[in-house]
């Protein structure tokens, strides 16, 4: 087989032509030079191994001579123009529904190069014909290729693989599926192809299953196979004889196949959806057919062509039928996957734009059964490396989100994701329609809104609903996510650091010791030693541990070691007193009404009445109020209120005594919620800002999750 060696070009751009004409001598081509396209269509088809043409847009029959060249020549057809994207883009839906096999290039974007690739591959393009593909089906040189799909969102799990076929030809090399599909669909060999491809898979699949990996599987069924009942029960027989699982796998079907109007096709097809298995629109937006005709079909998943998803930055068209594509099937309840994703920006994308699953070369080209195993191996350890599912919490999450919003779709009165929170709050509102709001609210970082909008579903929603279990889970994990163990809560001039627990140290922080109320003051602690505030039988004692700097607590001398309780009330604690004279400083520990203490510090000669507050230390619990009972008084304008600090699951929460609400930012809880760090709480008239103490480390947490969504 000698290859083609000429290149014929019309195109009235001389820069161009004088290019291809320079390269094409480099490269060992002969150039023909043609000043009528029809003239194009006169030399040996056989010999023409690119064929390079004008496209203006202003002749009817330049389509129809791109056709016959197209279907005359074994060469490459391209056509280069000055159209814009729009246009380009139906001449190419009007070549790919005719099988027209023309490239059309902007005439900025091409270049030379661009002509090398195209011609390299064309020369390396085996030569098929029926009885060679006979053989190579009938003697096992069919091989799979598998080609990984990935869920777009963090945290939802479950990978899956697209069987595509290749040749292994002894002769001929490695020949893609392009190059003998059509052959094989035009010479009856389509059947045993498929089963060889549906055999190979269902064993990969049992490999695949024995390393512990639980992958979906994808196989593309030709929309001819449909045209008979010979291949479906083949391929039923097929799936008892390997004791697969319907559900695990999907059956790729061709647009065309599927327009409605035959009956058989329809019938198969609704079969194989009875029996458990997936169906999905292949090369979607390639055809002609509507979502809402492809709706009434029984296919749950859709895939975007990739032609479509490569020009999803470059063409506001292609961006419009996506993003429309997306939005209508979600509303359709179908999964969508994008195929053809080659970077990590069209990846970000299509998850921004709420795609499933992705699949393309940026995540992997297909690869042999035996690397699939690794290849999801490094592809999680990247997701975990990169921050994209290192935090459990985000991931469960959307994992939840995921859920709530799909089997929302389920349902007869479908949800629609309202992307405006708080609209229409006159209404009486469902739980489902106030869970709608949850998911921009999360995506915009607003925890706290999402969490009111949670308690409020909650409650909107009667009975054990299995959307309550889901809201209750999302709770929990948003709650741990907005956990703090240690706050400061500051108003005006006053801060108080909130402390529970049962054991605390008092005194100078040093590189060796940390102490839980630090404070920089030399008569009060020596070294690493400090004074202790322990909790034991249910009452609170104070010990210096060594520094015998002369404390004198309620005018009585502590000594080292030695434990002293204190009484309820008001405690004087005398800092560094030495002789009959007044103490240098002083700590006042007022033990309150749940036994939580109330701790201040002050050095001789300031003004100790009115000190500031600086410390609230309890146990479990601490009443917030305007009474003077209260452990901590936080507001003394008349209003009503009251509210509990407890210390729960490792951090602060603050609960409305009942009948009440807390005002945290813009929204309002009846119910416990924990003290966000960066939020304002109203106490009464009061405003108080909560913040995490700058002094002392706290224990590291999750990703913050504002920070890990964006
Ligand atoms: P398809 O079903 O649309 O499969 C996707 C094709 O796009 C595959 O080409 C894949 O390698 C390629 N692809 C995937 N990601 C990217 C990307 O990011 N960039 C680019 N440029 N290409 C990407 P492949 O393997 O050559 O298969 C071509 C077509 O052959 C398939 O298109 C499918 O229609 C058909 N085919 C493959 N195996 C079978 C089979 O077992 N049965 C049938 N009936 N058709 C098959
Ligand atoms: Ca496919
Ligand atoms: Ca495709």
């Amino acid at each position: 087989m000698t290859s083609p060696r000429c290149i014929q070009i019309c195109h009235r751009d001389d820069t161009l032509v004088a290019e291809v004409s320079f390269w094409a001598s480099s490269a060992g081509y002969e150039l023909g030079t043609r000043t009528q396209r029809a003239d194009l269509l006169r030399d040996d088809a056989a010999n023409v191994a690119a064929t390079i043409l004008e496209l203006t847009g202003t002749s009817d029959n330049e389509i129809d001579i791109i056709e016959s060249l197209s279907g005359r020549t074994k060469g490459k057809v391209i056509a280069v123009t000055e159209l814009d994207a729009k246009t380009i883009g139906s001449v190419r839906r009007l070549f790919q529904a005719k099988s027209v096999e023309a490239i059309i290039i902007p005439r900025a974007e091409f270049g030379t190069r661009h002509l090398a690739d195209l011609l390299k591959t064309k020369e390396a393009r085996p030569e098929l014909d029926r009885d060679m593909l006979a053989k190579s089906i009938a003697s096992g040189h069919v091989v799979n290729h598998y080609q990984p799909k990935v869920p777009l969102r963090a945290g939802v799990v479950g990978y899956g693989v697209e069987a595509l076929c290749r040749i292994q030809h002894p002769e001929l090399g490695m020949i893609f599926p392009d190059n003998f599909i059509p052959l094989a669909e035009a010479h009856d060999l389509i059947l045993e192809l498929t089963d060889a491809v549906t055999v190979q898979a269902f064993r990969d699949l049992r490999l695949w299953d024995e390393q512990g990996l639980q992958l979906r599987l994808a196989i593309n069924i030709s929309p001819r196979l449909m045209s008979g009942l010979t291949w479906f029960e083949l391929f039923e027989h097929r799936c008892s004889e390997y004791q697969v699982d319907p559900k695990r796998i999907t059956l790729e079907v061709t647009e065309s196949s599927s327009n409605g109007g035959k009956v058989l096709a329809l019938e198969i097809l609704s079969r194989l959806r009875l029996k458990g298995f997936q169906l999905s629109i292949d090369d979607f937006g390639t055809g002609f057919s509507s979502l809402e005709t492809l709706y009434k079909l029984p296919f749950g998943e859709l895939k975007i062509d990739k032609g479509f998803v490569f020009d999803l930055h470059k063409s506001p068209e292609a961006r419009t039928l996506v993003e429309s594509t997306i939005s209508l099937a979600r509303k359709l309840g179908l999964k969508i996957v994008a195929e053809g994703v080659e970077s990590e920006e069209l990846f970000n994308e299509l998850r921004n734009l709420q795609c499933d699953d992705a699949q393309g070369y940026y995540i992997s080209k297909p690869i042999p059964a035996a690397t699939i195993g690794a290849f999801f191996q490094q592809w999680d350890a990247a997701q975990v490396a990169s921050g994209k599912s290192s935090s459990p919490a985000l991931a469960a999450i959307h994992g939840l989100l995921a859920e709530i919003l799909s089997s929302s779709e389920d349902e007869e009165d479908d949800a629609t994701i309202v992307l405006a929170p708080g609209a229409g709050l006159s209404v009486p509102e469902t739980g489902r329609d106030i869970t709608a709001r949850i998911p921009s609210l999360l995506l915009s970082g607003d925890l706290l809104g999402s969490l009111e909008h949670i308690h409020r579903a909650i409650r909107a929603e009667s009975g054990h609903s299995a959307l309550k279990g889901k809201l209750a889970s999302l709770q929990s994990e948003l709650e741990r996510s907005l956990l703090s163990d240690s706050l400061v809560i500051t108003c005006g001039e006053r801060s108080v650091r909130l402390l529970a627990g049962e054991n605390f140290t008092i005194g100078r922080e040093s590189a060796s010791a940390e102490a839980d109320v630090a404070i920089p003051c030399r008569w009060l602690s020596r070294g690493a030693k400090n004074l202790k505030l322990s909790l034991e039988a249910g009452r609170w004692h104070v010990t210096d541990l060594g520094s015998t700097n002369g404390h004198f607590l309620g005018g009585i001398r502590l000594n080292p070691n030695e434990k002293h309780a204190l009484a309820s009330g008001e405690t004087l604690l005398e800092v560094g007193k030495t002789g009959a004279e007044a103490a240098p400083a002083w700590l006042r520990l007022r033990v309150g009404r749940e036994n939580a203490v109330e701790l201040s510090y002050g050095v001789r000669g300031e003004s100790d009445e009115g000190a500031a507050a600086k410390w609230l230390i309890f146990h479990q619990e601490a009443s917030v109020g305007r009474d003077s009972d209260a452990s901590l008084v936080v507001d003394d304008s008349g209003s009503d209120f009251a509210a509990d600090f407890s210390f729960r699951n490792q951090g602060l929460w603050i609960r409305p005594r009942s009948g009440s609400t807390v005002h945290i930012g813009r929204h309002e809880f009846s119910q416990a919620v924990p003290l966000p760090a960066g939020s304002e709480i109203c106490f009464g008239a009061s405003a108080w800002k909560i913040e995490k103490p700058h002094t002392i480390s706290v224990q590291s947490r999750s990703l913050p999750l504002t920070a890990a969504i964006a």
